[in-house]
């Protein structure tokens, strides 16, 4: 018997979310797969969103995996190019890139003549991470236009606070300012812009977190967007402890039982992925029961509260995240987001499909 840990993709999950979004939208959906489909698996992933109008990801040789899978659809490099050397393989592959910087444009005079470049220029409307500055657009916008390389040019910003309370408003206005002087498509709306504000939809939307089934927003849970988790991390317990009131549990003895009681510990830590900051308390299910996580999460083990399902033994089913208990509720107890968990998943985690 191995370790029991996995990891379950559920490819119709993907797929359903992917409804969603069209549903929601009549923009053309470039589906972001970075971070090996948000720790989903490439080309698992883009095998259950094939009916994506695009992929957008960050790294050339994944983007070169989807072509040799087959894909045609447009794919996406959501940093561009990051030196002469990727420009070959761009062009070889025919790959849709953000431009984002001055050195960028630079850099385009070494593209291969053979080949016309298709470009999402890049304004920053307000988040100030990566883009052309409003007042920079225009000179930007105006030598890819003449760039002999050049053929198609999308204008595109990104959202810093859609899933939030303060929405999009601001950079909205910034973006349709800058963009009014343009006839070319646009592209601003992540998942919760997507979910949220269709005036961000434009020609094309770039969702991502939804299509794994979580909600983007704090107040709106997935289910409540008819999202389906479509990661799942389960493992087993492999040993139990009755601790009488006193007894410490763990490195640093974090959790001291106030009575007696029955407490698991399950084949799943923080070199599988699992958050090592979750604290006593952290929501999980065992056998489908729900029951919380005690003391420190260790490399390999975490321990779980029996207390209220006194049938568990060695070889329950732990259910850390996903189908049952959704994981923006673990990453709120840990402090982080569902992005982070998802990502974490390490690779000595079996998937199953
Ligand atoms: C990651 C990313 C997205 C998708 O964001 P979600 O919040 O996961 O929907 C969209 N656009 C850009 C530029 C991104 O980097």
């Amino acid at each position: 018997m191995p370790r029991p840990i996995q990891v379950y993709i559920d490819q119709n999950a993907l797929e359903n979310n992917l409804h969603v979004a069209r549903r929601s939208t009549s923009a053309r959906i470039m589906a972001v797969i970075k971070a090996n489909g948000y720790g989903h698996g490439l080309l698992r992933v883009a095998e259950a969103l094939s009916d994506a109008d695009g992929f957008a990801l960050l790294d050339i040789q994944d983007a070169v995996r989807l072509r040799e899978a087959g894909y045609r659809q447009t794919v996406l490099l959501l940093e561009g190019f990051f030196s002469e050397d990727d420009l070959e393989l761009v062009a070889e592959y025919e790959l849709t890139c953000v431009i984002h910087s001055e050195w960028q444009i630079k850099m385009l005079d070494a593209y291969p003549k053979r080949a016309a470049l298709d470009v999402w220029l890049k304004v920053d409307s307000g988040m100030h991470r990566l883009g052309f500055s409003p007042l920079a657009l225009a000179s930007a916008m105006e030598a890819l236009r003449r760039h002999a390389a050049v053929r198609e040019i999308t204008l595109m910003s990104h959202h810093a606070c859609a899933d939030e309370a303060r929405g999009v408003a601001g950079q909205l206005t910034v973006f349709n300012e800058v963009a009014a002087d343009y006839r070319v498509a646009r592209s601003q709306a992540n998942s919760a812009a997507l979910l949220r504000y269709p005036a961000t939809h434009g020609d094309w939307v770039r969702p991502g977190i939804m299509l794994y089934g979580a909600s983007p927003f704090s107040d709106t849970t997935a289910q409540q967007l008819g999202l389906k988790p479509a990661m799942t991390l389960k493992s087993r317990i492999i040993g139990t402890q009755d601790l009488l009131a006193g007894d410490e549990v763990g490195y640093g003895g974090r959790f001291r039982a106030d009575r007696s009681m029955r407490i698991g510990i399950v084949a799943c830590g923080y070199a599988d992925g699992y958050p090592r900051h979750a604290p006593t308390g952290t929501p999980v299910l065992v056998d489908g029961y729900p029951s919380t996580l005690l003391g420190r999460v260790s490399m390999d083990m975490l321990c779980v509260d029996l207390s209220a399902y006194p049938k568990a033994c060695a070889g329950s089913v732990v259910t850390l995240w996903g189908a049952g208990l959704p994981v923006e509720v673990v990453a709120a107890s840990a402090e982080t987001i569902a992005y982070e968990l998802m990502c974490a998943v390490t690779a000595r985690v079996p998937v199953v499909v």
